[in-house]
């Protein structure tokens, strides 16, 4: 790009034309953009020359890491060889064939077929349209409504905000659409009560059964979650839910998704997280670490029953002009090969997530103010509480969290606040050292914001 203009030019045409997604734009053009400009390994620069920690790996996405050369010199030769053709009219090309052929080693045993799209959000409606095909094909079409959960993401396209449980999306435009309802998150710490978590794992799978009764279960297509609810703020349900969830389907003839997008590829030290929860999903939607976010890509993986049965029905009238696209493909292929012939998502295993989440749960827990400490392989997350005692969350939900997050930022590093669960998702490349730096940063960082809270009387 034009490297010769300098921060404030950049700012002022981000201002005078470029609308910011999630973002109050009249807000931030009072106070400008951040101008990222570079990034390598675990580390971003902007236009000011500050040096920044991305404990958020982009938006949960760059597993692989920045900065890696193999992937550019692969969508290079891609794209001098053929930057674009369509898989619609009987055609194909060999980087998705490639791909497709690894994508089936590296999932779970049974999931040999994918679909691909563009971005999470779109492997999630092609989810939908696939669900409610698959029931038609079985000569079910009344089985229509997904059943997906309160404070999930699902994407911001029309059927994933639908089927996402954030009511500040939904009170824009008019959703959910018909045909999607929602249950109650298995988040222990709010609900669990005088529960054991396992008890509760197995109370809040119910929730789902109570829904399927109250619809119908002639009516429910499938019930759709996130393994781990990542934008939801980091929810790890208990160990009994997910079998429980799957018992549940299976006994009302229900599909089971699991919208994989931030588990997937890497992130629990599974490949997936249906692997570390121990299910087995009939359909999973993926984007995100597929291709570690260097170019747009997701894909929908479903098992061979799912499969033969859209099979058999003809034509599916559905799909995107870059469906498969070459260069996103070739590039997904060589960033999921490296993770795999690296070791990168079996050091997350066994290496580097435990190490994390040993760091993070011994540094934070001796916080006042932070509770409910959680996480799987890479992907963490803390509450901030008022008290810990009681269990009781500070008064207007995210203000709290948004406040912590900007001392985060202040000290270049990034760490992202859902409400006032302050969670973090790095590059599954980070090293131990790097995991040090991040948490003594994070722990500095903490005692700040405790500081502050006491000096603004709000704790
Ligand atoms: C990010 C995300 C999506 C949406 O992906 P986009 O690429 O932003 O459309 C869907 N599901 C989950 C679980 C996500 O985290």
């Amino acid at each position: 790009m034009t490297q010769q203009r300098n921060t404030a030019a950049w700012r002022e045409m981000d201002a005078a034309h470029h609308l910011h997604p999630f973002t109050d734009t009249a807000s931030l053009n009072e106070q400008g953009v951040r101008m990222i400009t570079r990034a390598d390994g675990i580390y971003l620069w902007d236009s000011e020359g500050n040096k920044i920690m991305d404990g958020m790996a982009g938006l949960w996405c760059v597993n692989i890491g920045y900065g890696r050369k193999d992937l550019s010199d692969v969508a290079k030769r891609q794209m001098d060889e053929l930057a674009y053709y369509n898989t619609f009219f009987k055609t194909s090309h060999p980087a998705v064939v490639e791909l497709s052929h690894l994508l089936a080693e590296v999932a779970p045993q049974g999931f040999d077929h994918v679909f691909y799209t563009n971005s999470g959000s779109e492997s999630v409606d092609t989810m939908i349209r696939m669900v409610r095909r698959y029931w038609d094909v079985k000569g079910k079409p009344e089985k229509k409504t997904l059943i997906g959960r309160w404070n999930g993401y699902h994407g911001s396209t029309i059927g994933g905000a639908s089927l996402g449980g954030m009511s500040y999306m939904h009170e824009q435009g008019d959703l959910p659409i018909p045909g999607i309802v929602h249950v109650e998150q298995p988040w222990y710490y709010k609900h669990g009560k005088d529960m054991t978590p396992e008890e509760f794992g197995v109370a809040a799978a119910r929730w789902i059964e109570e829904k399927i009764l109250e619809v119908g279960a002639d009516k429910i297509a499938a019930f759709v979650g996130e393994p781990i609810q990542g934008a939801g703020g980091v929810i790890v349900p208990p160990s009994t839910y997910w079998p429980e969830v799957q018992r549940i389907c299976r006994q009302y003839d229900i599909l089971l998704v699991a919208d994989e997008v931030i588990c997937g590829f890497g992130r629990t030290g599974e490949w997936f997280g249906q692997t570390h929860f121990g299910f087995q999903p009939d359909i999973f939607t993926t984007a995100k670490g597929l291709s570690s976010g260097y170019l747009p890509i997701g894909a929908v993986f479903v098992n061979d029953e799912v499969a033969s049965t859209l099979a058999a029905g003809g034509d599916f009238n559905h799909g995107f002009t870059y469906s498969g696209h070459p260069v996103a493909a070739a590039v997904a292929h060589a960033n999921v090969k490296a993770l795999r012939d690296e070791g990168i998502v079996q050091r997350v295993k066994e290496d580097i997530g435990p190490y994390m989440q040993q760091r993070w749960r011994e540094t934070f827990s001796q916080f006042e103010h932070v509770d409910d400490i959680r996480g799987v392989g890479l992907i963490q997350a803390f509450t901030l509480v008022k008290n810990k005692a009681t269990r009781e969350l500070f008064d207007n939900w995210g203000e709290i969290g948004l406040m912590c997050r900007d001392i985060f930022f202040a000290n270049n590093l990034i760490m992202r606040a859902c409400g006032d669960h302050i969670v973090s998702a790095p590059p599954l490349v980070i090293s131990k050292a790097e995991v040090d730096q991040m948490i003594d940063t994070a722990a500095r960082c903490m005692a700040e914001f405790e500081r502050q809270l006491k000096a603004k009387g709000l704790a």
